[in-house]
């Protein structure tokens, strides 16, 4: 079967050319390799910004070295081993990281990298002409991220009723996260809240604007959009994009003036983290009110919930969670919901309870859909398809379709649950419930 949205896994790397090709290239590159059917524009594209001769590569190939002036590599941890990989293969002298996993764990590349950058950064010369092998990133925000160096018909996403071909597009206003929820890493890569300039933001959507082809959808990747003061003003200049707009927010922040200004400007979808069901988060006090105002105004939720394998060992606990869980889904009727599992990150608050589980051969597994913190495979293997088995259960249920909505849409959530259920039918058809 060809997939829609198939991971592609990455297993061999191999030589772009053998044959020099033009001199001096700045290639930015992504680790893990950029996944080209469930993605969004890679974030070195803002390092790559300010850099003449810069090029993208969306396949983690070998080059030649004699070619290529400065390796620009993004990491996270889940692609720390296919960058150790390559970089062994590259002239270390020209090689420049950053990214989630070097600003955590700096020293765990002093090997593979002559400059490791810590923190955000756009202006790549700066930053690098820096003393010492780890350096701080340093952002100027004077130019919009390199977008020509990506075609951005690759990007896809999973949106109700957001069609295979419809075309989408991201933004980021600001870097950060003041708070500290427990399990959440974005405030390692940046502790506080930093808004680009809005003469940034409006170049950027102006450019957007002109995007061919012109982006249906837009995600604001802000961590927690609204908290900018002046989100008001940014949002109208998002909106000026055309573009159905999603964005994250956290539901103590959501009113009904700032409902009423999500709806004038074409929000289409508000993403909100109901997170660990056994756990309460100030942020979600008002949670139920807020899924309340967003339906009344016709804006579509997104709930995201974390599920700690550790508290659902055993067919009881499992039981007892998902029925709380799937309760949730029913008072509060999310048009979306996604599940991941309880990903330990260094640097969290939480870290301290759950380092001595965590060893190097687990970051392979930090995508969240693997419960990698319970060692048995079959056990392990059994929580990941329950996690999905209930998101499949909501969404076929005759409440989701009598009380939120048809998900028989061939849209990409529908197109891409169908292909996950098939890929786990192979293993559980017998759980499935034989009207899904
Ligand atoms: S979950 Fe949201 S509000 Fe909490 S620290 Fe992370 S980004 Fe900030």
């Amino acid at each position: 079967m060809n997939k829609i949205f198939g991971n592609k896994t990455w297993e061999n790397i191999s030589f772009e050319s053998i044959i020099p090709r033009k001199r001096n290239r700045r290639i930015g590159l992504s680790f893990p390799e950029q996944k080209k059917s469930l993605g969004l524009e890679p974030s070195v594209l803002t390092v790559l910004s300010q850099v003449t001769n810069a090029e993208f590569s969306d396949r983690n190939l070998l080059f030649n070295d004699d070619d290529v002036d400065y390796y620009i590599c993004s990491v996270y941890i889940s692609g720390v081993d296919e960058f150790k990989k390559w970089a062994l293969q590259h002239n270390f002298n020209k090689i420049v990281v950053g990214g989630y996993h070097p600003t955590t764990f700096p020293e765990d590349f002093i090997k593979y990298a002559y400059k490791i950058v810590v923190g955000p950064c756009d202006d790549f010369f700066e930053t690098i002409s820096q003393s010492g092998q780890i350096v701080q990133g340093i952002s100027t925000y004077k130019e919009i991220p390199a977008y020509h160096l990506y075609d951005s018909g690759q990007n896809q996403q999973i949106i109700p009723n957001k069609h295979i071909d419809d075309t989408c597009t991201s933004i980021n206003t600001s870097m950060g996260c003041p708070f500290k929820c427990k399990f959440c890493c974005s405030p390692i890569m940046c502790s506080k809240l930093i808004s680009k300039p809005i003469e940034l933001v409006k170049k950027e959507c102006i450019y957007l604007e002109r995007k061919i082809p012109k982006p249906k959808w837009i995600f604001i990747r802000d961590e927690n959009f609204p908290l900018q003061k002046d989100w008001k003003h940014r949002l109208y200049l998002v909106s000026s994009i055309g573009a159905k707009i999603y964005l994250f927010c956290s539901a103590n922040l959501i009113d009904e003036d700032m409902v009423k200004t999500f709806k004038e400007c074409n929000v289409y979808m508000v993403c909100l983290g109901l997170e660990n069901i056994n756990d309460e988060y100030g942020k979600n006090k008002n949670l139920d009110a807020a899924c309340e105002l967003l339906r009344r105004y016709g804006i579509y939720v997104y709930l995201s919930f974390i599920v700690n394998p550790l508290e659902i060992v055993g067919r009881e606990k499992g039981i007892e969670f998902y029925k709380r869980l799937m309760n949730r889904f029913y008072d509060l009727k999310p048009e979306m919901i996604c599940g991941n599992f309880l990903m330990p990150f260094r640097g969290t608050p939480m870290w301290d309870e759950y380092y001595h589980l965590v060893s190097e051969e687990d970051y392979k597994y930090y995508d969240s859909k693997s419960a990698f913190l319970i060692k048995n495979k079959l056990c392990r293997e059994k929580m990941e398809f329950f996690m999905f088995y209930y998101q499949w259960l909501y969404y076929t249920s005759d409440f989701y379709q009598k009380e939120v909505r048809n998900f028989y849409v061939n849209d990409t959530l529908h197109l891409r649950f169908k292909e996950l259920k098939n890929e786990f039918d192979i293993k559980y058809s017998r759980i499935f419930d034989k009207r899904c």
